[in-house]
C-alpha cells in the first residue's frame, strides 16, 4: 500500500511496509484485504478513492464521475515547494488529478454516489478540484435519485490556492443543501484523519455521521489547541470514541462492517428493499 512507510524495511520497496503507529511491519498484500487496518494495533491506515469503490460497491463495478478539470495553480503560488511541481509530484505518486474521486454504484442493490478523498495527495487537502468533484457527485445524485455517501480523509483546506480553497467550504454546503432539497439522505464516513476545512464544512453536516474505531477527526491539532487555552487536553480527545460520547458523531463502525450496515441504513432512508 503506497501510504506506509516503507524505508526502514530492507525488502523490495512496495512489498512490505510498517504501521504507522506501532511499527508492526507487514505484507502490503495482506493490508490491502485488511482495508489498511493494521493487524497488531488496529491503526486505521487512509485508502484511496479506489480501494473504496472496490470494497464497497458490488461486485467492485461502479463507473467514476466526470469531474470539470480547474484551472491549475491560479495564484502562481510558491513556498518551500512550488504547488505545480507538488501537484506533479501527486499525479505520479496517486496515479490521480486531485485529492478526490466520485463514483456511482449499487450498494447492496441500492443506487448511491460515493465521493472518497485520497489522504496521498497533498494531505488530501480540500481545493478547487476537490470542491467540484463534491459537486459532481451531488448532481449525480440528483439526477438519479440516489443516496450521498461521503469518505473523508483529510489535513485541511489547501493553502496553496488560498481563499480559493476556502470558497470551497461554502460551495460543498450549497451541495448538501440541494441533497436535501432533492430529500436524498447524505451519509458521511469519518475516516483516520480528517481535520481542519473539510469538518468545518460538508463533513460535519451529514443526516448521518459514522465514523470507524480510533479515527482522529476534529478542526486544529491537539498541539494547537492546548498552547492556545494553556490547558491539558482530556483524554482521547478528538477520537471517534469521544465524539461519540460527546453527540458530533452517532456510531462508530469498522470498516469491514461498514457494506453491511450501510445497506440497512440506506434501504430504510431510501425507503427500498436490499439485493
Ligand atoms: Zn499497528
Amino acid at each position: 500500500m503506497k501510504n506506509l512507510d516503507t524505508k526502514y524495511v530492507s525488502l523490495p520497496k512496495g512489498t512490505w511496509g510498517k504501521c504507522k503507529k506501532c511499527g508492526h511491519v507487514t505484507y502490503l498484500k495482506h493490508l490491502d484485504r485488511q482495508l489498511g487496518i493494521c493487524a497488531k494495533c488496529q491503526h486505521p491506515h487512509p485508502l484511496s478513492p479506489k480501494q473504496w469503490f472496490e470494497a464497497f460497491f458490488d461486485e467492485a463495478k461502479y463507473s467514476l464521475i466526470s469531474v470539470p478539470r480547474v484551472k491549475e495553480d491560479p495564484l502562481n503560488f510558491s513556498a518551500k515547494k512550488n504547488y505545480k511541481i507538488q501537484l506533479e509530484q501527486a499525479r505520479e505518486k496517486t496515479g490521480e488529478s486531485d485529492a478526490s474521486l466520485c463514483a456511482f454504484g449499487l450498494i447492496n442493490g441500492l443506487k448511491t454516489v460515493v465521493f472518497a478523498m485520497d489522504f496521498n495527495f497533498i494531505g488530501g487537502s480540500m481545493g478547487r478540484e476537490v470542491g467540484e468533484a463534491f459537486l459532481a457527485g451531488v448532481e449525480k445524485a440528483v439526477q438519479e435519485k440516489s443516496a450521498f455517501l461521503a469518505i473523508p480523509v483529510s489535513g485541511g483546506a489547501r493553502m496553496q490556492e488560498s481563499t480559493l480553497s476556502l470558497m470551497q467550504l461554502p460551495r460543498s454546503i450549497l451541495g448538501v443543501q440541494k441533497l436535501r432539497e432533492a430529500k436524498l439522505p447524505y451519509i458521511v464516513y469519518l475516516t483516520n484523519p480528517t481535520f481542519g476545512g473539510v469538518p468545518a464544512s460538508f463533513a460535519m453536516v451529514g443526516d448521518l455521521h459514522i465514523a470507524e474505531p480510533n479515527a482522529l477527526i476534529g478542526f486544529a491539532g491537539p498541539k494547537v489547541i492546548e498552547q492556545n487555552i494553556r490547558q491539558k487536553l482530556p483524554k482521547g480527545f478528538q477520537t471517534a470514541e469521544y465524539l461519540v460520547e460527546h453527540g458530533m458523531v452517532d456510531m462508530i463502525i469498522p470498516r469491514d462492517e461498514l457494506k453491511e450496515k450501510l445497506g440497512v441504513v440506506l434501504s430504510i432512508l431510501m425507503k427500498k428493499e436490499q439485493v
